[in-house]
């Protein structure tokens, strides 16, 4: 991770990039941030995956907890170019952090300056590239999905993550490798990373906003790649047991692209394999973020390519 880091405008050494231990965010959680990829396209360049979509994000979560981004979105995408372009890597993650820094200490946070970072580094699937084939084993968490009466679930905001963590612990201490969480009223909501999708007789259900999801953008190109092919989506709430009688369960996340789940407490997903149609739309799905997808190839932001 010895990458340049984009900080608050320019390009410094990782080992200078440097804060506060009074950052206001460290202490209160006080961040916003995204989770987006970049993949080598087969013409040898480099492509940023939904890039417009993941910048909206960015500044509906800062907006939601009032803070004000000192860049616009032009500057960021920019930004997030120049920040691959030095790091030399065709394929990467990249992480966006915009966060409330050393100022007044104390719960009000709006006279904390907003600082912006841009980290990229090499990360393989998050779940694995054996998880992805064979799918992962899940548990159904003890901790439920943060609500709406208490955070704000569409955002992606640093202190929310304790909940997703808090899930993480549970289902890796337990011999898991991924948390279902449900949300306040019992239904299934997702993963600690992921959204959640269920196949049962060729149907593909999900919970829906009411359900506290966080709005993946994973989520929404699935959706569209399964309408797409012709399957119907249906957006509603899933009871727990429902994940025990699926024929298949697939989760969508940045990190972790689109990976099977073959395992829910012990039981088998279908006859616990990767289904036929986590399958088929896994395929479609890999070629649009490689850029070998004519169909989805609008969902490619290209790095233009470095000047020297
Ligand atoms: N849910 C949570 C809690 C997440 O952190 C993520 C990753 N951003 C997702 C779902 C999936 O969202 P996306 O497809 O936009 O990466």
């Amino acid at each position: 991770m010895s990458h340049q880091i984009w900080m608050n405008g320019d390009l410094v050494n990782h080992e200078d990039a440097k804060v506060s231990v009074l950052t206001h965010a460290l202490h209160y959680g006080t961040s916003v941030f995204e989770g987006v990829r970049a993949y080598e396209t087969p013409d040898g360049g480099s492509a940023v995956f939904r890039h417009a979509d993941h910048i909206d994000r960015l500044y509906r979560s800062a907006a939601l907890y009032h803070m004000e981004i000192p860049f616009t979105k032009d500057e960021i995408r920019q930004a997030t170019f120049d920040t691959i372009t030095a790091s030399g890597l065709k394929s990467c993650y990249i992480r966006p952090l915009v966060f409330r820094g050393a100022g007044p200490m104390g719960l009000y946070p709006l006279d904390c300056p907003v600082e912006v970072i841009i980290a990229v580094w090499a990360w393989g699937a998050y779940l694995g590239d054996e998880g992805k084939v064979n799918g992962v084993r899940a548990k159904v968490s003890s901790w439920r999905r943060i609500s709406s009466d208490a955070l704000i679930p569409t955002a992606k905001a640093g202190g929310q993550y304790l909940n997703s963590i808090l899930a993480k612990i549970e289902a890796d201490k337990a011999g898991y490798e991924e948390a279902i969480l449900l949300d306040s009223n019992g239904y299934v909501n997702e993963g600690t990373g992921e959204n959640l999708f269920l196949v049962k007789d060729g149907v593909v259900h999900t919970p829906g906003f009411a359900n506290d999801i966080l709005e993946g953008i994973n989520r929404a190109a699935a959706i569209e790649i399964l309408r797409d092919q012709g399957y119907e989506v249906v957006e509603r709430n899933i009871a727990r047991g429902e994940l025990y009688r699926a024929d298949e369960i697939f989760m969508t996340g940045t990190a972790a692209e689109l990976t099977p789940i073959r395992e829910v407490d012990d039981l088998p997903v279908g006859d616990g394999t990767r289904g036929p149609i986590t399958t088929e739309i896994q395929a479609i799905f890999e070629d649009a973020l490689h850029g070998r997808s004519e169909r989805y190839a609008h969902w490619l932001d290209k790095v233009p390519a470095a000047v020297s």
